[in-house]
């Protein structure tokens, strides 16, 4: 994505983020970060020279206090950040995002490599709390050790901001100091509904009454890929339409995973296929070469979605070889993450039920891809 348009957009869910801040009323009041609140002192110069301010221990107190918050808020905190694998497309682009913000503040970050092994990222994380970070920013590997997770991070009471996979509520209600910042991806499945409903034959190519499709599915234990299943599906029939499920199969996100799996349906199916769902766009870039390779051709015999808006899909979007995709915003979830971590830094603390922010999905067409890249 250029850099322009990336600002514009990143601007724009800035705003939707403080509005979406579910429920959470103080969000966009509570911008001001400790850097600003302390923000001169060199808190090593402070220590080197502490007899001249020894008469007010009380004072001298909240000023190391300030000190330590501004220094943890960008003259040098130390961030450790878990992300579930480094070689997942769409976490790559978030991760570069998280990076470049949090550097750009002058934080020290740290990113450790999950290895899609919740054993490992559990290691990972009691050894950032064994070096005693200021935060934690977690893409948990799998969703259901939220728990653990949180109950880690909290007994070491440190802040922590939990990312693309989300906890229930009730779950993230045990730890005041904890906060999720991604998207609903419930409307993520239903823009995918939307623009397969938005083709000429609302995805019934073959006018049979029905639009059968193929669902491939990312690590189904993910929530994102729970939902974008349910919703995508749901708008189609919400609409009136008859739909056939021909079938439905994991891919874990996988861009090799989407490719066989489409090739092994294409096979089977051939055309009855209409549609073919994708939970995002690296395993929709898999099955198009599969599409390809079946002599299919996007948009005239076949449709083609995706979610997340990779430079790659965006490019195939533009040329007519994927009917759409759903931007799910990385720029936007990384400001607000670090956003999110500089007011927990700052004091903030979050009530039970208003500890998930969402920023919204954005539906990409050949008519609007050129804003996003
Ligand atoms: C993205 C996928 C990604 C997954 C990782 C989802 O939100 O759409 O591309 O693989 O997160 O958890």
């Amino acid at each position: 994505m250029k850099l322009k348009k990336v600002i514009a957009i990143a601007m724009a869910s800035a705003m939707v983020f403080g509005l979406a801040a579910c429920g959470n009323s103080a969000a966009p009041a509570a911008t001001e970060t400790p850097a600003e609140e302390a923000p001169a002192e060199a808190p090593a110069e402070e220590e080197a020279a502490p007899a001249e301010e020894a008469e007010a221990p009380a004072e001298e107190a909240a000023a190391e206090d300030a000190a330590a918050a501004a220094d943890a808020a960008g003259a040098g905190g130390n961030i450790g950040v878990c992300i579930y694998k480094f070689d997942d497309a769409f976490m790559t682009t978030y991760r570069n995002a998280l990076q470049e913000i949090l550097e750009g503040k002058g934080y020290t970050v740290t990113f450790m490599d999950g290895k899609n092994d919740q054993a490992e990222q559990n290691n990972q994380i009691n050894n950032f709390i064994a070096q005693q970070v200021d935060a934690l920013i977690i893409n948990p590997v799998m969703t259901s050790a939220a728990d653990q997770i949180i109950a880690t991070v909290k007994d070491a009471g440190v802040p922590t901001v939990l990312i693309n996979r989300e906890p229930t509520a009730d779950q993230m209600s045990a730890y005041d100091k904890l906060v999720y910042v991604g998207c609903d991806a419930r409307q993520s499945g239903t823009m995918q509904g939307e623009l397969i409903l938005d083709t000429e034959n609302k995805g019934d190519i073959n006018g049979d009454g029905k639009v059968s499709y193929i669902m491939i599915q990312g690590d189904p234990e993910n929530i994102d890929a729970q939902y974008r299943t349910e919703f995508s599906v749901k708008a189609l029939t919400d609409a009136g339409m008859e739909v056939e499920e021909l079938d439905l199969q994991r891919g874990d996100w996988d861009r090799n995973k989407g490719q066989e799996i489409a090739q092994n349906d294409l096979a089977k199916f051939g055309d009855d296929i209409e549609v073919v769902f994708c939970n995002n766009d690296d395993m929709a870039i898999g099955a198009l070469q599969a599409i390809q390779a079946a002599g299919r051709k996007v948009n005239e015999d076949i449709y083609l979605v995706g979610v997340d808006a990779l430079d790659a899909a965006l490019n195939e979007v533009a040329a007519g070889n994927m009917t759409g995709t759903v931007l799910n915003d990385a720029q936007g979830q990384a400001e607000g993450a670090v956003q999110a971590m500089e007011d927990l830094l700052g004091g903030k603390t979050y009530a039970a039920g208003e500890q998930s922010i969402y920023v919204d999905y954005v539906k990409v067409t050949p008519d609007n891809v050129a804003d996003f890249q």
